[in-house]
């Protein structure tokens, strides 16, 4: 039997691949984050790196087109596995260019996870993160710093502030998040899937929450 597909969404900043990188980790899922993969296509240099950089660092989606294939790629890989989607589906496309993925590969999706931040906290938590882009760990300078400034825990690696992690394209994110992404609550809702998720406060708290509507055990 297919493991679980769960999609986990919010607004930039709200927490969403942190967490999703935890949730598949204690659940043996494949961790599904197009940002991740599109920022490794940039860093190769790929052609699709090429033409997803001027959007990334604009703060605007990439084409839809240029995504579902990475997606495709990734969870055919997983195999049988479980998968959290984190930052993909953006729009109604992709969701409907998704389910179309998923049939054709007799899986489902079987909850939305909305981990929901208020706007005036989002531009404040961004503008101090911090993120490795060895393997993708991310830090806040203040909530969740690296025990050596600067230095990733997990890799050793050098930290970086992502390029549209400033607060004017924080912003252009935040519209583009209202506008295209907001949407699929409302999608998700009508099927029974949506649940609901307060990403304030404490990361295993958090965690822990998504654990239990997931069925993982910690
Ligand atoms: P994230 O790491 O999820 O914040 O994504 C960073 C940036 O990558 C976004 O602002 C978009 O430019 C691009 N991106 C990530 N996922 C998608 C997607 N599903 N569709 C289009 N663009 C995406």
């Amino acid at each position: 039997m297919s493991g679980k597909g769960v999609l986990l969404f919010g607004p930039p900043g709200s927490g969403k691949g942190t967490q999703a990188q935890l949730l598949a980790a204690s659940g043996g899922m494949t961790h599904l984050s197009t940002g991740d993969l599109l920022r490794e296509e940039v860093k190769a240099g790929s052609a699709l790196g090429k033409q997803a950089q001027g959007y990334m660092n604009a703060g605007q989606l990439v084409p839809d087109a240029l995504v579902l294939g990475i997606v495709k790629a990734r969870l055919k890989a997983g195999g049988d596995k479980g998968f959290v989607l984190d930052g993909y589906p953006r729009n109604l496309a992709q969701a409907a260019a998704l389910d179309a993925m998923l049939k054709e590969m007799g899986r489902a999706l079987d909850l939305a996870l909305l981990l929901d931040v208020p706007g005036d906290e989002i531009v404040a938590r961004i503008t101090n993160r911090r993120t490795c882009p060895a393997c993708n760990a991310v830090y806040h300078l203040k909530a969740n710093p690296p025990a050596k400034a600067g230095i990733c825990d997990q890799c050793g690696g050098a930290l970086v502030q992502r390029p549209d992690d400033t607060e004017a394209t924080v912003r252009k994110r935040l519209a583009v998040y209202e506008d295209s992404t907001r949407p699929l609550i409302d999608l998700y809702q009508g099927r029974s899937i949506l649940r609901h998720i307060i990403g304030l406060g404490d990361i295993a708290a958090i965690q822990n929450q998504l654990r239990v509507i997931v069925g993982v055990r910690a």
